[in-house]
Order: C-alpha cells, then structure tokens, then sequence
C-alpha cells in the first residue's frame, strides 16, 4: 500500500538546494508532503529559530537535521573542534524542532590506516554529545553508510555495528541515541531483516530514508534512483519498518545529479509519484 504524503518527509539534498530554504518549504508543503529535512548549509547562514517556526507554519514537520561533522580527526584539538561543531548544530537542531541530528559519523583521518582508532574516536565523539542532545530534546541517530564509504565518510557500515554502539554508549536504552536506517546504506546486509527487528525491539529507530539502488549505477554518491527505479524491494523493507511499530515519516534522500535539474514543482510530482513503490 502507498504511504501517504502528509507520512513522508522530503530531504533537501533530493532538490539540490535550487532555491532558498523557505521557497523548499513552501514548495515541499503546497505539494502536500508532511516534513523536510534541511541541511546545515541551509540553516547556518540564518537563524534557526526563525526558520524553524517558517517550517511549523507551513505544517511540516522536521524529520532530520543533515549532518553531524566528522567525528575521526588527525588531533586531539580537531577532534574537540568537531565535538563544538556538532554541539553548535545540535542547538541548531533544537530550535528547528528536529526529531532527531543525523551522525554521519566519519572515515579514516587524511593519511591514517588506523580504521580501529577512527571508530574509537566516532565512539568518544558521540558520548561527548549525549549529554547536548539530552538537554536540547534532540536524539542522536547514527546512519549507518554502505562500507564503500568508509574510507571517506563514515566507518560505521551496519546497522548491527550502529546497534551494538548504541547499546555500549546507552546500556539501558533511555538516552537520546538511535539509528537512521537508510534503504541504500543497508538493503544488501544478509543480516537485514534480524537487524531492523532488533533495532525495532530496542526501539532505536528514530529516521527512515528511502531512495533506490540503480543497477547500474555511474556514480557512487550523486547517482540514487527514485522509488522504483532500481532493485531494492522497497516494499517488503517498509513493511518490515513498520512492522517493528515505526510511525515516522519516510525521507525521501534521492542525492541525484539527473533528477536536481529538474524543476522543484515537477521533481517534488515525480517523488509523489515515486510513493507506489513503498
Ligand atoms: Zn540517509
């Protein structure tokens, strides 16, 4: 069964920034969807606040604020730097009214071979802003991103490995951490299905992103399908969300060089129409 607009949230990256941050909202509310998840670059060059009550007037919800900095660095100093970095959008995050901050978590430090270290410092980081995201009301959810990416963006590439974080980070599962689950981060894992009811059990789902794996594909960041496009069973995924209990929204996050040159109006029609395949 299609899930309906107003459960489905659009993710700024689909639109390619074409238009200021309240031109994507008006635009992602008149056609009908029920959030938006914008991106730092949008937000930090005007105030938050403000941009926020614009989204709760346009009757959207913020279903996920996009993206931690990289926690792994070559210093002790750059690692704190990333932690006030990541405080400062977290604040951000807050007065967005965002239902959860997106930690893309980071790869390899330049120069490093050092994959162990590196997940030890995301592990650090993330225990840093536990405390940040208890007091502002904003949970942590680590996306966990396929392992093509760990050298580059994030060496954190299961959810079972996002789980078992969550759970050393937060034994008794009352704090404000979590997991994103992304269809094109995760739709390959043979543990797949044990892990979504895992995640649900421990009830750490806090975002679902759905886009779709085009085969082939011609770039390995800017080349997802829309739903239907490609070869993931987005259907039988959903389902498995749900069936875990999850009534969030769903995030559309189509990072698409071909489909950002298309209009806002028709791209957001073509996403709408995209909603058959969930
Ligand atoms: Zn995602």
């Amino acid at each position: 069964m299609p899930v309906p607009l107003h459960n489905v949230s659009i993710n700024t990256a689909t639109l390619g920034y074409k238009a200021s941050i309240r031109e994507t909202v008006d635009a992602i509310a008149h056609a009908g969807f029920g959030g938006i998840a914008p991106w730092r670059r949008e937000i930090e060059s005007g105030a938050a606040r403000t941009i926020g009550r614009y989204i709760r007037d346009a009757g959207l919800r913020v279903s996920g604020y996009c993206r931690s900095t990289y926690f792994p660095a070559s210093s002790p100093e750059a690692w704190s730097a990333s932690i006030e970095d990541n405080r400062q959008a977290l604040r951000d995050a807050a007065e967005l009214g965002a239902e959860c901050f997106v930690l893309v978590a980071g790869g390899l430090p330049n120069g490093s071979r050092d994959l162990a270290g590196a997940r030890q410092q995301i592990a650090d980081g993330i225990a840093a802003l536990m405390r940040d995201a208890a007091a502002l009301g904003v949970p942590l959810a680590i996306e966990p991103l396929h392992p093509m990416y760990a050298a580059d963006r994030s060496c954190i590439n299961t959810i079972e490995q996002a789980l078992d974080l969550c759970t050393l980070l937060d034994p008794s599962g009352i704090g404000p951490l979590g997991v994103a689950i992304d269809v094109y981060h995760t739709w390959w894992d043979p543990k797949l299905e044990a892990m979504i009811g895992r995640a649900g059990r421990e009830n750490r789902i806090l975002a679902y992103h759905v886009n779709d794996w085009l085969d082939p594909t011609s770039d390995l960041l800017m080349d997802r399908g829309l739903p239907g496009e490609g070869v993931i069973d987005l259907s039988w995924f959903g389902n498995c969300i749900r069936d875990t209990g999850y009534n969030g929204l769903s995030e559309l996050e189509v990072f698409s060089k071909l489909l950002q040159n298309t209009p806002n109006d028709q791209l957001l029609k073509k996403c709408a129409a995209s909603l058959t395949a969930l």
